[in-house]
């Protein structure tokens, strides 16, 4: 794949959402803590989009689907640091503007469509037992951003089936509409991108969305290797937790001109460990 276009395309959206927070909030401190939660979600450790067909959702064209590792639960209040202080933020009016602009950050659903499948002894895929939902390993395999885009996409695509059939059978139930509505295939194309390779949970799923609509072209590509990925992370978290401000100081030197001026002490470390975890061997 053209991974250049995966990181050309993913800075257009953060531009995109840049220019819709200055243009939608007027008020200088809003914008600031918006701008500073796009950031920290774009600096997280994977990040996804997705591009669909216009046969998917006829009125919206061109939409784009983003998830990221940073933020993906439910909650509307989230933490970011703003000029190195910590905040909570409500980022609901945020999510609404960007929908607008058929901008999806997807977030996990109350409801997912896809249960959790893992291997069994066979190595057939089987569904996560209910005990083990919730356990530590379960719950970030429940939030990987191509679970959450399919399930965005999946939701988004019930909610205006139920829209088509309300209009056509107006007498029908609104619960008999929705069952109705949730076995509407998906058909179009799909172009998944996310940064590391997806992990078996999402393969399970990913391979189970194509079974169940066999008129979807789904393509999915990635970056890097996990693997590669998790052993600079390691090393990464090792040096800082052993020299923490040292290691910041020396990284300072070796990148140089490619730290941004005007940081606070925090945010450049947060720069360098965002430089080195993003490395990627070529
Ligand atoms: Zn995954």
């Amino acid at each position: 794949m053209n991974t250049q276009y995966m990181e050309k395309k993913l800075e257009q959206i953060r531009e995109k959402i840049f220019e819709i927070i200055t243009n939608q909030f007027s008020n200088v401190v809003v914008q600031t803590n918006y701008k500073a939660y796009i950031d920290k979600f774009y600096n997280s450790n994977n990040i996804g989009f997705a591009e669909i067909s216009n046969t998917i959702f006829p009125k919206l064209d061109n939409a784009i689907f983003i998830a990221s590792s940073q933020y993906n639960k439910q909650d509307l209040i989230v933490e970011v640091s703003v000029n190195g202080k910590n905040q909570g933020i409500d980022i609901k009016n945020l999510l609404d503007e960007l929908e607008k602009e058929k901008i999806y950050v997807c977030m996990e659903q109350e409801s997912p469509f896809y249960k959790l499948l893992r291997l069994n002894e066979n190595l057939d895929f089987s569904e996560v037992p209910e005990r083990d939902l919730n356990n530590p390993h379960m719950t970030t395999k429940k939030t990987c951003c191509e679970r959450l885009i399919v399930e965005k996409i999946n939701w988004l695509h019930t909610f205006y089936q139920v829209k088509k059939l309300e209009l056509t059978d107006a007498d029908k139930r609104l619960s008999e509409i929705y069952v109705e509505a949730e076995k509407e295939k998906l058909s179009g194309l799909i172009h998944l991108y996310t940064k590391f390779e997806p992990c078996l949970y999402c393969y399970g799923t990913l391979i189970e969305i194509k079974d169940k609509n066999p008129e979807l072209q789904l393509k999915v590509y990635h970056r890097y290797v996990r693997d590669e990925h998790d052993r600079i992370m390691t090393m990464a978290e090792d040096m800082i937790a052993r020299f923490d401000s040292e290691i910041v100081e020396l990284f300072k030197t070796v990148l140089g001109n490619l730290i941004p001026s005007g940081l606070t002490p925090e945010q450049e470390k947060e720069f360098v460990i965002h430089q080195l975890v993003n490395y990627s061997p070529q």
